[in-house]
């Protein structure tokens, strides 16, 4: 297991001696006349994706969050950091405030996924679709928590919530490409039926099925502690402890600390 390890580090220092050598030896890159592009940068980054992706190791998106709504839902915008191309995942409000990250960024976003139905994670979806004219996706059996929960959003204080057009329909196992990036949709029902949550090799975002030290309420529409504490203890406390957690709601965290020092899921 070790040399494992140390073989894969030495690979990994070989490939980034190898791409300083590759542009060494390219010479300094030229600015071309009829773009404002690194005319080398490119070819270089695809380079370098596919020495990656011949090793077996994906690339992993660029991830940045807003805190979004009176019940201050993460939002979280990934991006592939070779053709910025992005996917904003759960804006619950605040739109303009999530558009604007993205414009600044100068990100290209080509879909909108909800990690539940829940208003809190859906209320600037429709917004957002108007702006960029693209894709919304949950999970198949969240379609009609949807419906239910804008109903509901004003009993919340949520307000008024426009309702999305839902265009696309994800079920476990199913991918979700942007630009290079693959991440993979895990189906882990509990805080609603359709939950899902999203890995990317090193990190997941887990939505409101498990937080930093607690975990999802079941007592909404169709939750159920016996599938949150499934989907806790047999999906997502199967990924490598040194896994990033990013939630619905509050501070990430890994599930290796999750695993020690959550109170909730050995209750049950
Ligand atoms: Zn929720
Ligand atoms: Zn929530």
């Amino acid at each position: 297991m070790r040399t494992e390890v140390n073989d894969k580090r030495s690979n990994e220092a070989a490939i980034d001696r190898e791409l300083c050598m590759y542009i060494m030896r390219r010479g300094p890159i030229r600015l071309s006349g009829r773009s404002a592009y690194l005319p080398g940068f490119d070819r270089i980054s695809g380079w370098h994706a596919r020495r990656r992706k011949r090793l077996g190791k994906k690339v992993l998106p660029r991830i940045s969050s807003s805190v979004v709504g009176p019940l201050q839902t993460n939002c979280y915008i990934l991006s592939c950091p070779y053709t910025a191309e992005a996917i904003i995942v759960d804006p619950g409000a605040d739109a303009e405030v999530i558009a604007a990250l993205v414009d600044q960024a100068n990100l290209k976003p080509v879909m909108i996924v909800a990690t539940h139905g829940h208003s809190d994670h859906i209320g600037g979806v429709a917004a957002l679709q108007r702006r960029y004219g693209i894709d919304f996706a949950l999970h198949e059996s969240d379609i009609d928590i949807v419906k239910r929960s804008i109903k509901e959003a004003p009993l919340w204080g949520l307000g008024t919530i426009e309702e999305p057009d839902i265009t696309k329909t994800f079920k476990d196992g199913d991918e979700i490409s942007f630009g290079r990036v693959t991440g993979k949709i895990l189906h882990t029902p509990g805080h609603t039926i359709g939950g899902i949550s999203i890995l990317f090799e090193k990190f997941v975002i887990v939505g409101d099925t498990l937080f930093r030290r607690s975990v999802g309420r079941t007592d909404l529409y169709s939750g159920n502690m016996d599938d949150l504490t499934k989907s806790i203890k047999d999906i997502l406390f199967k990924l490598p402890d040194e896994t990033e957690v990013f939630c619905g709601h509050g501070q990430p965290t890994t599930i290796g600390e999750e695993k020690r020092d959550n109170p909730f899921v050995y209750l049950y």
